[in-house]
């Protein structure tokens, strides 16, 4: 078990808390109804959720990324759907923080303290895992943008109120032409599409955005023109953490149900031996494994280390445990799993494609591989 501070150990056990209030009772009819809930939101403000990850010079909390990542785990223990949610508008405050100036970031941040939702909009129809191929354009008119294309699955699209979205502003130079934009919803022309039925995360809103002739101001452009995938990288790098955080909550939480359900069913039973007792261990070396991956990436940000390899790792590993712990505690439990614990099977497939599918974190942690070490004297200089 990870050394946590005395502060780390209360911000969890107020995270479990909400999470048990707000989250747990409702997480169930929210999958069946494939609902975003308000209501959540509402909960969420009052208990101040959102600004964790805001700086206090914007009026947040400032949590480092371990604390991020303790509170993340609760919420994937309570519902990776509605996770999933309050995790998208985090990734797209990422964005913000890493490119925007302070103007931008007072405005960012406004409605995200006031409980509305942010949303990051970089995939496209043909360009997910390969994010340069995108076709959306942002062109300047004057001290305009005018923003045309298509995005599709957008978390929260249906529902933020401030967005990040990319798009060429030099559609000749490929994706070294990508600029990172903030768009408000509301401007005309920009618009809703198809609302995606999903297997898993079904309280999270996943929507195509339509943006026909939108006009933006052009002190929206975050960075500067062509900046956009290098932003979008330092986003996903930052925010991949948050996915292995809620895959090691989803983990944990089939492992407590399927222990829970193993001493109500089987204690006494002659075939509940070491069968049994060995897959819930191998679950609990896995979660505990997960975990303490998971922390080592977020200490390394923290004390503003290189973290990107760890950042894939992490990832990548937590997803992978979230997918076989749900199906081992699913078999476990038999046709009461099948039943019952579906929803974790369900949302930890999710866990492995957005934010960048493990194949494809497999090939930046392989490049890594492949990286000759830099020789003492410069990692030193480089602080690694
Ligand atoms: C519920 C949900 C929410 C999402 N939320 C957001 C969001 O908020 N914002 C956003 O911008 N996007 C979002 N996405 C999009 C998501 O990030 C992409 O779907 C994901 O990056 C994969 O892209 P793709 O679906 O186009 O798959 P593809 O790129 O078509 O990949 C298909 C398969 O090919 C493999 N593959 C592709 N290229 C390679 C390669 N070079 N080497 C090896 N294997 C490869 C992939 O690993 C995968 O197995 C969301 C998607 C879903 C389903």
């Amino acid at each position: 078990m990870s050394i946590l501070t005395a502060e780390q150990i209360a911000i969890k056990q107020a995270a479990k808390e909400f999470v048990a209030k707000n989250i747990i009772p409702v997480a169930d009819a929210l999958d069946k109804t494939c609902e975003f809930h308000p209501k959540v939101l509402a909960a969420a403000k009052e208990s101040k959720i959102f600004a964790m990850a805001v700086p206090k010079e914007y009026g947040g909390l400032d949590y480092d990324a371990l604390t991020q990542a303790i509170v993340l785990e609760e919420w994937g223990y309570g519902c990776a759907g509605i996770g999933t949610t309050l995790a998208a508008s985090i990734l797209s405050m990422d964005s913000v923080l890493i490119a925007g100036t302070h103007e931008q970031k007072l405005r960012y941040f406004k409605p995200i303290l006031n409980s509305e939702i942010g949303s990051f909009g970089l995939t496209e129809p043909g360009a997910g895992s390969d994010a340069g191929a995108g076709k959306t354009t942002a062109i300047k008119q004057g001290d305009e943008y005018v923003l045309n294309g298509t995005k599709c699955w957008i978390t929260n699209g249906g529902y933020a109120s401030v967005y990040v979205i990319f798009a060429l502003t030099d559609p000749a130079a490929g994706m070294k032409g990508l600029s990172a934009f903030i768009v408000e919803r509301g401007r005309p022309g920009f618009t809703i599409g198809t609302v995606d039925h999903k297997l898993g995360i079904r309280s999270s809103n996943t929507v195509e955005l339509l943006l026909k002739d939108v006009h933006i101001p052009a002190n929206n452009l975050l960075g500067k023109e062509g900046e956009g995938m290098k932003v979008a990288m330092k986003t996903l790098d930052m925010a991949r953490p948050a996915i292995a955080a809620l895959s090691v909550g989803l983990a944990q939480r089939a492992l407590d149900e399927c222990a829970k359900h193993v001493l109500a069913t089987f204690t006494g039973k002659n075939y509940a031996g070491q069968t049994l007792q060995f897959k819930l261990a191998d679950m609990q070396i896995l979660v505990e494994a997960a975990r303490e991956t998971l922390h080592n990436t977020m200490r390394l940000r923290d004390a503003g280390k290189p973290f990107s390899k760890e950042s894939a790792i992490a990832k990548t590993f937590c997803a992978d445990v979230a997918m076989q712990v749900t199906t081992t505690a699913v078999s476990l439990m038999g046709s009461y799993g099948y039943t019952h614990l579906g929803k974790y099977m369900r949302d930890s497939k999710i866990m492995q494609i957005y934010e960048g599918t493990n194949q494809i974190q497999r090939l930046v942690i392989s490049r890594a591989v492949l990286t000759p070490a830099p020789a003492p004297a410069a990692a030193q200089k480089a602080g690694i």
